[in-house]
């Protein structure tokens, strides 16, 4: 192992053809120059690691290489090469995160006002262009404005939206997409074939979808993953060392769920955090196994799920033992609570509160109607009891304070009539439902919080 390279290095693309998920952007550009319709400013945006600057390089190969073909570098002339190793004297490469003052900008405006040394064009290639000062930016528009016919800048930025208009209306704009997981499947593969590096589909998935639509990330990943695991990389090993959660878990946890078990799903979840699970990825985990089987429960098909197909096939079972309505309910509890768990300070009971709220969700059954007629008659036996004394528990246990909204009630009760309900009105403070009174109330104290419907 001695002798593996950083792949991301060893394998960055040298051609427009070898780039992965940028077609739109790699096309164009060969065109631009099959047709010598070459622009002064370009700007490249996208997330990191998806081939901004490794474009940039192409592109300044390409235009500089003497023996261009198809609009593609060759990538064994003298100007090639020394554009792949950074030695060029016409190509520049600027980290504006580093570099981002006015100085940086001027000694560019310096270098600017001479001709290419050795090829026909002068490239400067800023990354994270979005960090100059505003200073730096001014000065960089000035170049922008008159450039000499031989200067081609090469902008690249994450963040295109902190950049002035005044710049970026003078750029030919190329928006760079995520990664598609299958490409960087496939490219990582293409490695450990080089690299002679045994490689299950379980870990080249997982690598993947760590990657996060990031080949540089991916690749990363892997090279790593090789470090730990050696020549041989296997799931179980590979999802250990990397403290990958294993999705058992997750379909665990959505097991109990549907049995409405919160006792063993607080058990488990304890286990879980005994055993230092990260709590925060333990709330991704739940949130974005939901959100596979909303999609497998919605459309049928596990296409869109970034899985092996060994997981895909769970999902795929997984999903028809819950209804489109109890999912979407349980992604309504996780997005609502998502916000709130980002900053407490307490995420450990917090957690604990989601998994039981995401428990009832199978047993709350109710629809609004039931809901609605369950709370008529409590109200109505409430009042009953209200004209003999002035206030009484209720035999649910729970205190109804009886206003004296017997008006309001009644209207109320008009509304709530147009939509008659079945006939599962409560007779002595128990409904025909496995819930109870409580549970009813404090469902409807969500729903109505008004002065007509407040309990005490
Ligand atoms: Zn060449």
């Amino acid at each position: 192992m001695s002798t593996y390279k950083v792949s991301a290095r060893k394998y960055r693309p040298q051609k427009f053809s070898d780039v992965s998920s940028q077609e739109f952007v790699t096309q164009t550009l060969k065109n631009a120059i099959l047709t010598k319709k070459i622009a002064h400013s370009y700007l490249l945006s996208g997330p990191r690691g998806v081939g901004k600057t490794t474009i940039a390089r192409i592109y300044a190969k390409a235009l500089n290489c003497p023996n261009s073909k198809d609009g593609e570098p060759c990538n064994n002339c003298d100007s090639c090469t020394e554009i792949t190793s950074g030695v060029h004297p016409d190509v520049f490469e600027l980290d504006a995160a580093s570099n981002r003052g006015i100085d940086d900008v001027r000694a560019i405006q310096d270098a600017a006002k001479f001709f290419p040394i050795k090829g026909k064009y002068k490239f400067f290639i800023v990354d994270e262009v979005h960090m100059l000062t505003q200073q730096a930016f001014n000065a960089l528009l000035k170049i922008l404005e008159e450039p000499p016919a031989y200067l081609i800048f090469i902008l690249a930025t994450t963040n295109p939206e902190k950049i002035p208009a005044t710049i970026v209306s003078r750029c030919q704009r190329f928006p760079l997409q995520r990664i598609k997981i299958a490409e960087i499947i496939n490219s990582i593969k293409q490695i450990a074939k080089e690299e002679k590096i045994k490689i299950d589909n379980d870990s080249l998935f997982l690598i993947a979808k760590l990657g996060d639509g990031a080949l540089r990330d991916a690749q990363g990943i892997f090279d790593l993953s090789v470090s730990f695991c050696g020549e041989d990389i296997r799931y179980k090993e590979l999802k250990n060392f990397l403290n990958i959660p294993d999705k058992e878990i997750y379909f665990r946890i959505s097991g109990y769920i549907r049995e409405g078990n919160a006792k063993e799903i607080l058990n488990y979840f304890n286990e879980l955090n005994d055993h230092g699970f990260d709590l925060q990825t333990f709330f991704n985990g739940v949130t974005e196994h939901f959100r596979d089987l909303m999609i497998v429960n919605s459309t049928g098909k596990t296409d869109l799920l970034d899985e092996s197909d060994s997981i895909k096939e769970k999902y795929s079972d997984e999903a028809k033992l819950f209804s489109a309505d109890q999912i979407s309910r349980l992604m309504k509890i996780l997005f609502e609570a998502e916000n709130r768990f980002k900053y407490s300070s307490n995420q450990k009971i917090l957690l604990e509160a989601i998994l039981v709220e995401l428990s009832r969700v199978n047993t709350e059954v109710l629809d609004l109607s039931d809901i609605l007629s369950d709370l008529k008659a409590v109200k109505k036996k409430s009042l009953t009891e209200h004209s003999a004394t002035s206030e009484k528990k209720a035999p649910s246990g729970i205190d109804l304070k009886s206003n004296d909204h017997e008006a309001d009630f009644k209207e109320e009760e008009v509304k709530l009539t147009t939509n008659p309900p079945e006939s599962n009105i409560v007779s002595e403070g128990k409904t025909d439902k496995p819930e109870n009174s409580s549970d009813i109330i404090s469902k409807l104290k969500e729903l109505f919080d008004t002065e007509e419907y407040k309990f005490n």
